[in-house]
């Protein structure tokens, strides 16, 4: 191989680590995985979001309860006088019928509260059950794409590692000028400073090339660049 070609083959190893780097970085895997850890998050918010409106329901249900007790104790006490014949003043006989009644729905009211509360209990806890297996699926999941991001960032990182060492083994062979003229040409050209000659056209701007300058390249022993884009070319059979 002369120079001219491993310098060719060397841009193709600078190519491909780029397009190794772009891999690594954009990995589609990885924006799968923000996905997945964007729903979580939003789970676990509803899950803690559950919780907190379950204990407060419960906290109610049970101040209700109390408050039925109460109140059925107090309607006990008053019924108690009232149909014991303690009390015989017709006044206070209606007075007490007439707290009595009122007693009887506030608690009616109590227990209709009582078993709203109830429903609402249920449903949270339904809410809660299915998101904690909506969370655990998820969970599950994270963990195997996180698995195949990892399997992928190592099988990618070997091969960049390969290219790597394989474009310093080729690098030693070839002359520092050269290899300085090939880098500054690749900055100004988009990374793209070899080109191979295509027939009689420049691989590179696909401008034909006067068969001198083919004739001259061949040898791939010299530098020769194409007049119209300025690449280096490279022969090929
Ligand atoms: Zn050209």
């Amino acid at each position: 191989m002369t120079e001219i070609q491993s310098l060719l083959k060397l841009q193709e190893l600078d190519m491909k680590c780029r397009d190794l780097e772009t891999a690594l970085r954009e990995l589609p895997v990885r924006r799968q995985i923000d996905v997945l850890e964007e729903d979580l998050s939003t789970l676990r918010e509803r899950l803690s979001c559950a919780n907190q409106e379950l204990n407060q329901a419960r906290k109610e249900q049970k101040h209700e309860e109390w408050e039925i007790k109460d109140i059925t104790m107090t309607i006990s006490s008053i019924s108690q006088k009232l149909y014991g014949g303690l009390v015989s003043n017709p006044r206070e006989i209606e007075n007490m019928r007439t707290r009595l009644d009122t007693f009887e729905v506030t608690k009616g009211k109590l227990e209709d509260g009582v078993i709203g509360i109830m429903e609402k209990v249920e449903a949270l806890e339904s809410e809660i059950t299915d998101v904690n297996s909506g969370i655990s699926r998820k969970e599950i999941e994270l963990g195997k794409l996180t698995q195949k991001r990892d399997l992928e960032i190592t099988d990618i990182s070997a091969k960049l590692t390969d290219a790597i060492e394989e474009r310093k083994r080729l690098q030693s062979v070839i002359s520092d000028p050269l290899i300085r003229k090939y880098e500054q040409l690749a900055q100004d050209r988009g990374g793209f400073a070899v080109a191979p000659i295509r027939g009689n056209l420049c691989g590179g701007c696909h401008v034909a090339l006067p068969s001198s300058i083919v004739i001259l390249a061949k040898p791939n022993d010299r530098i020769v660049r194409c007049e119209n884009c300025g690449r280096i070319l490279c022969w090929q059979e």
